[in-house]
Parts: structure tokens; sequence; C-alpha cells
């Protein structure tokens, strides 16, 4: 599917398009096999979905961003009423875009924790709240041009995207857009080296970016410190799950700001950005095969009787490595996340707001 001819502006052909559109049906419907096992097969859904799928998502999103944005079956959810025909193609304003994406980080702050007290152990609640975020995604998808509202705006991913993302190396079609009608001021997509601080228009983007970038490592720090609960969730097991987060937070928003008056910002963000994916690996992967900090919690098969300990710890390291050299050190490619098909005829219709620059 990565076509290294294809140019900013050009058009898919038929056949190109006809694979694209196979590839979102099949991940789309892996999507619902997943959200069936989670309320029948509760188990297995929950190994589907918390021990597979997510875990691979992090380093997809830092080495093939725009693979995931061209087949995540909550885009193609998102999408399908514009592909439908039947979006009412609003365009949002540059403020309105900022706020979207300050509740996006803000979201992601409030659910994941969550997962500790509810959607770690229960199929149920998981698949209600990727019922609940489908619904949401086609609501605003049925007003807002293309990935405007949802996969650029809401999506409580698109901030671990723009973090991630930051060196892209495929060449890869948009395989949404079919063409570009520059529904976003600054598009995610088509903008080569987009990263969280990117756009400083409204104080919303300023804060989301600040707290995609700044806070965002030490949360993944202060997540994996908490264990697992099943049973009723009280007051205490609330302040349990949200205090090693929000105290992680803080203690990377802080150095954030201090490192800022050395660093030059895209040295800086590139350094977070490898610091929240390999933190995240680092407690992770040992949990997935029986090594956690909390035995048992987000396990997906038990190695602790088949492999020596240090099989995974030179994993995590070398994973680590691996982040820190693509991410920090590896060339800076002009490519974005995916290529920009042609500009619509319509040309320049941009809402009031917009920033009337071409960001290319
Ligand atoms: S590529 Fe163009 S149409 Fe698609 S989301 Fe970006 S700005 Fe909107």
């Amino acid at each position: 599917m990565a076509n290294h001819n294809l140019k900013t502006g050009d058009h898919l052909s038929p056949k190109s398009i006809l694979i694209w559109r196979i590839v979102q049906t099949l991940v789309w419907l892996v999507g619902v096999l997943i959200i069936f096992n989670l309320i029948f097969y509760p188990t297995l859904g929950i190994h589907l979905f918390w021990n597979i799928l997510i875990p691979i998502a992090p380093l997809l999103l830092v080495v093939a961003t725009g693979l995931w944005r061209n087949i995540c079956p909550m885009a193609s959810t998102a999408l399908f009423p514009r592909h439908m025909g039947l979006s009412k193609r609003k365009k949002l304003t540059l403020a309105e875009i900022g706020k979207l994406n300050l509740i996006a980080i803000i979201a992601l702050f409030v659910l994941v924790p969550l997962r500790h007290a509810i959607f770690n152990l229960d199929g149920w609640a998981t698949a209600w709240l990727i019922l609940s975020l489908g619904f949401i995604a086609v609501i605003v998808g049925l007003r807002y041009e293309w990935k405007s509202a949802w996969c650029s705006g809401l999506c409580p991913v698109h901030p671990v995207e723009k973090l991630y993302g930051l060196k892209n190396k495929l060449r890869l079609p948009n395989a949404h857009c079919d063409q570009c009608h520059r529904c976003l001021a600054l598009c995610p997509d088509k903008t080569p080296g987009i990263h969280p601080l990117s756009s400083k228009k409204t104080t919303s983007h300023k804060i989301a970016g600040f707290l995609t970038v700044g806070a965002f490592p030490g949360f993944v720090w202060g997540w994996f410190q908490v264990p697992d609960y099943s049973g009723i969730i009280g007051i205490s097991e609330l302040i349990t799950i949200y205090k090693f987060p929000l105290l992680g937070l803080l203690v990377t928003s802080a150095l954030f700001l201090v490192l800022k008056r050395f660093l030059k910002d895209k040295t800086l963000i590139a350094i977070f950005s490898a610091a929240a994916v390999s933190c995240y690996y680092w407690f992770r992967l040992p949990a997935l095969f029986g090594w956690g900090l909390f035995p048992g919690d987000g396990m997906l098969v038990d190695l602790t009787g088949v492999l020596p300990e240090w099989v995974i710890t030179v994993l995590v390291v070398v994973i680590t490595f691996f982040f820190f050299w693509w991410i920090v050190f590896s060339r800076q490619g002009k490519i974005s996340w995916v290529i920009r098909p042609a500009y619509a005829l319509e040309g320049v219709n941009f809402g009031k707001n917009m920033y009337n620059k071409d960001n290319e």
C-alpha cells in the first residue's frame, strides 16, 4: 500500500482506494470482534483489547502514525458519514479546534486512570466506553468536515499521536480525505514535523500542547505505580488511582518548564516523547509476561517459569534505545504522516478565525 511515487496533491488510483477500503473494513471488523468479545467473552475481550491491541498502539504511533490514521477503526467509524455524503461538512474555527484539543488531553488524563478501577477488569464497561466514544465520533463526523472534529480534535488518542509521531519515515497516501478541503488550519496529517506545540494560536492550544508534552511522561510513570482494583470503588480508591498519575504529571511538567530555558523546543519535545513511550514499555512489557510490579495485573501470558528475567530486561533496554534513536537522534524527514491529496476546487474557504496560510 505504500506508494513511493505518490506526490503531494496526487489522487489515489481506484485500485489503491479499493485496497485501502478492504484493509479499513477488515480492521474495523477486528474492532467489532473485540467489542463482541468484551461483551460476551469478557476475559478474552480484555486480553484482545487491553493486553494486545493497546500495547501495540504506542509502537505503531511512533513508527507509522499515518498507517494508524488510515486504518484506525474509530476513525473509519467517525468518517463513515463523510464517505457516505451524510456530513454537513462544517468547518471549525481555530478557537474551536483548540478547545477540542484541550478536551481530548483532559479526557485522556481522566479516563486512563479509571482503567485500574473499572475498565481493566470489566469487559462490559470497556465495551460501553468504546461504543460511547464511537457515538460521539459519529455525531461530530455528521456535522464537521473530514478529520477536523474527531481524528484531529476530540479523540483522546490524538494528543499521543502528536507526541509520538514526531519522526515520520513512511510515504503513505491519505486513505480517507479524497480531496483536501483545508478543514484544519494546521492539519496534522499533511504538515511535516507536526508536534503538540506546533500551534500556539490560542490559550487552549498552548495548554493542550503543554499538557501533552510536559505532563504526559510523568502521567505514564504514575499510572504504572497503581494496582488494578476489583469490586466496589470508593472515594479512597479513586484518590489512589489518580494520586500517582497526578504526582508524576506535576513533576515532569515542572521539569519541562525548567529544561525549556536550556533546550530548543524541538529537542525537548523529542526527549519527552521518547521518555514517555520508553516508560510505557519499561513497565508494560514485563507486566505482559508476568514480571509486572503487581503480579497478574495486565498479564497476557506468564513466562516467568519459561524464560529467565534478564531476557525481558534486555528487550526493554533495547526498545528504549530504539525509541531514543528514532525520536531524538534520527534525521527529521520532510514527510508528513500522510501525503496531502489534491486541494478541492472550492479553493480557500476558511472559517472566520482560520489561519490563512497554507501550512506546507
Ligand atoms: S487533509 Fe485536508 S481535508 Fe483532510 S483533514 Fe487535513 S485539512 Fe482536512
